[in-house]
């Protein structure tokens, strides 16, 4: 069975590569057994209910602004994993809709293109629905188990800490402490299979969870991935890191 697996995206600036997170992920690519198919929960695609994309050859989405023309140029043409938009349908039935109006965001191609550089993998996505509490993202993702047992790769792109209004532009600064706090705080709910810190942050210092996950969305897909998981599975950290003071890298594998 293929590993579940969220990585850390932070920055579009890490999808320039040539970085120890690039290698890093390319090894991991070369690594696992090759994926019939790979369903991506990107942070970076809120919805009002729970889409999977469906279109033939998604469009590579630059959804970002002000950075170097070089990541413009990006394109991931991966092809459409159509045997995944018909699992999920039928494993999430009424709770998803087929969509149209998406690509493939850059929480997915940051990722996606040193993992799978070659694009030769077929890929969907799963979109946040925006009304769900952490709870019920989970219990959605738990539906979504057999996809791993089927030969499928679960990813979920995201960051545990993700505070963009502390965001430190130089490379230099050093994490914050309670970035540290946090992202320590989690990785050991993780290793508990603690789910009522995990999704409720129960037990967490409020002002604590505020500054880490300001908005929950770079947090959600961390949930997905731990849906998918199985209560026994074990938890590995295979990249930790801490960027810009305030973003945490941590990437988090089960089986
Ligand atoms: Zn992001």
């Amino acid at each position: 069975m293929l590993p579940a697996l969220f990585i850390g995206h932070g920055s579009p600036m890490n999808a320039l590569g040539e970085s120890a997170y690039a290698e890093y992920l390319g090894r991991l690519g070369r690594d696992l057994p090759r994926p019939r198919g790979i369903l991506m929960v990107s942070a970076h695609w809120e919805t009002l209910n729970s889409e999977v994309l469906d279109v033939v050859a998604p469009a590579t989405i630059h959804d970002f602004f002000g950075f170097p023309s070089e990541l413009y140029q990006i394109q991931y043409p991966a092809p459409i994993a159509s045997q995944v938009v018909s699992r999920v349908t039928e494993l999430l039935g009424n709770s998803v809709t087929r969509s149209q109006s998406w690509g493939f965001d850059h929480g997915a191609w940051a990722v996606l293109r040193f993992l799978y550089p070659d694009a030769d993998i077929p890929v969907t996505q799963l979109s946040l629905n925006k009304g769900l509490t952490l709870r019920e993202h989970y219990n959605l993702a738990v539906r979504l188990r057999p996809l791993r047992q089927e030969g499928f790769l679960v990813v979920g792109s995201g960051n545990i800490v993700h505070n963009l209004r502390d965001f430190s532009w130089s490379s230099e600064t050093l994490p914050f402490p309670w970035a540290v706090k946090f992202d320590r705080a989690i990785a050991q709910a993780l290793e508990q299979r603690d789910l009522d810190t995990l999704v409720d942050f129960k037990g967490l210092d409020v002002e604590l969870v505020k500054r880490a996950v300001p908005s929950s969305e770079h947090f959600v897909p961390l949930v997905y991935v731990l849906g998918v998981s199985e209560i026994q599975e074990q938890v590995t950290f295979p990249f930790t890191a801490i960027q810009n003071g305030s973003v945490a890298m941590r990437s988090v594998r089960f089986g």
